[in-house]
């Protein structure tokens, strides 16, 4: 044994215990640490687990939550990721808590989360059995640049994942040119219907044909760029998933019935969780099922069985009061939540919290690109916003602009003490929707106050 990974091993399990012990949760400093005293020791520690590797712009988490519990459900021990430290460090924090202080693996089976530029390493390090790519969406401005950028750090994860069965977004153009650049079994998973009714009109992230710069035509949409796209040029068009939604059958407030197509089998699958998105977030998961050689059935349980977590369409009791925060960072998922808010029966309370921080985004400039004009459709059904966070006020100036009753508003800036008190004075169930640093600080606060676990668990 290479002493380097002993040392590299227990000086992150040591950091981790540390950690933990003072109440911190941080995950990527472990994995900083190990990686200092052994640069290559991911690649060690992968060697006899078999990977399953998510990345995409949206629905990573989700995915690989209902990933993971595809592989309990089926009896497979996995290790995971769990709280999105989804950059190399993370990951590799992840690999060595699954690791014997010689680096031997615990489990042999893992569903990662990974970063979309981080793949190209970590797909290179761990020799991944499945990819899954759920979608590329433009990301906070400052981040990786266009949306080119991400296709090709995908790309190059997927050349360095010569092994892996590839499961992709058909519906997403992006996503699906990746197809003809690799030589991998690939898995086409889609959506063959409309999701909404009246879906939010928005941006399209990716307007133009990949290969010949034409627009394209739809023959539906379920939102954003996605839907049954061809170019009426060049012919580059969807092509046809193997695994499809055929049918939204009934849509809720917590859960979807959809009819899914799985080579050509037909199933019911209740999504145990709301929103267009999650649809695709399921499809994508069944496809990594298929990927790894699961059967049906087990799949379906794990989808309707799933209970989410982290930010994504996590359930909180607020002193009696339910509650549901929905984690976002770009243009596409903040739509998704205002679809959310217009497929609902009941009123809700909606609260926004944004903040700036570079883990958020420092460029907020792209809530411009959301439709909130919608939510002045359905104040009737969204009766008040609070807003909150550090550039709440940009916040609500957006919302004005959206035309807005600017009556109806309420601005809490950074005071998350004074926004929970006034989530708990109103009768309405609470629908909040915060970047990532506003999250983790109103988590904080909500589970002082409320109780309910720490992040890492
Ligand atoms: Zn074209």
């Amino acid at each position: 044994m290479d002493p380097r990974v002993f040392l590299a091993v227990s000086a992150c399990k040591l950091s981790i215990r540390l950690l933990r012990l003072t109440g911190r949760g941080g995950t990527a400093i472990p994995g900083k640490i190990a990686l200092k005293i052994c640069p290559d020791l991911l690649g060690r520690l992968a060697r006899d687990v078999s990977c399953a590797i998510i990345t995409g712009t949206n629905g990573k988490t989700t995915s690989a939550r209902m990933a993971e519990e595809i592989y309990l459900r089926a009896g497979v021990p996995c290790f995971a990721n769990r709280s999105g430290a989804n950059l190399i460090n993370g990951i590799t924090s992840a690999f060595i808590e699954n690791a014997t202080l010689t680096g031997k693996p615990k489990k042999r089976h893992a569903v990662i989360e990974c970063d979309e530029a981080a793949s190209k390493a970590v797909c290179y390090l761990v020799d991944p059995a499945v990819v899954l790519v759920t979608n590329v969406f433009r990301d906070q401005l400052d981040r990786y640049g266009e949306v080119s950028g991400t296709l090709s750090n995908i790309y190059t994860g997927l050349k360095n994942a010569p092994n892996a069965v590839v499961c992709l977004n058909a519906d997403c153009s992006l996503t699906a040119s990746l197809a003809d650049r690799i030589p991998n079994r690939v898995i086409f998973f889609g959506v063959d219907v409309p999701i909404y009714k009246n879906p939010v009109s928005e941006v399209s992230d990716a307007p133009y044909c990949i290969h010949c710069k034409h627009e394209y035509d739809y023959t539906y949409r379920t939102f954003g760029h996605l839907g049954g796209f061809y170019c009426p040029d060049c012919g580059y068009k969807r092509p046809e998933p193997q695994l499809a939604v055929t049918g939204i059958l009934e849509t809720g407030p917590a859960s979807t019935r959809v009819r899914m197509r799985v080579f050509g089998e037909d199933l019911l699958v209740t999504v145990n969780l709301p929103g267009g998105y999650n649809i695709y977030n399921a499809a994508g998961a069944a496809a990594l099922s298929e990927a790894a050689g699961f059967s049906r059935e087990t799949a379906k349980a794990a989808i309707a069985g799933f209970s989410c977590g982290f930010g994504r369409m996590e359930a909180f009791d607020l002193g009696g009061k339910s509650a549901r925060m929905i984690l976002v960072k770009n243009p596409a998922g903040c739509n998704q939540v205002i679809n959310y808010l217009s497929a609902l029966d009941e009123k809700a309370l909606f609260v926004c919290c944004l903040n700036d921080n570079s883990a958020d985004g420092k460029d907020v400039s792209w809530i411009w690109d959301v439709n909130f004009e919608t939510l002045s459709d359905i104040a009737d059904r969204v009766p008040e916003i609070l807003v909150a966070g550090i550039r709440a006020g940009d916040m609500a100036v957006r919302l004005k602009y959206a035309g807005f009753d600017e009556t109806k508003l309420r601005v809490f800036d950074g005071d998350y003490d004074a926004l929970i008190t006034a989530m708990q004075a109103q009768p309405l169930p609470v629908v909040i929707m915060p970047t990532y640093t506003a999250m983790m600080a109103l988590r904080a606060k909500m589970s002082a106050a409320f109780g309910g676990r720490d992040f890492w668990e």
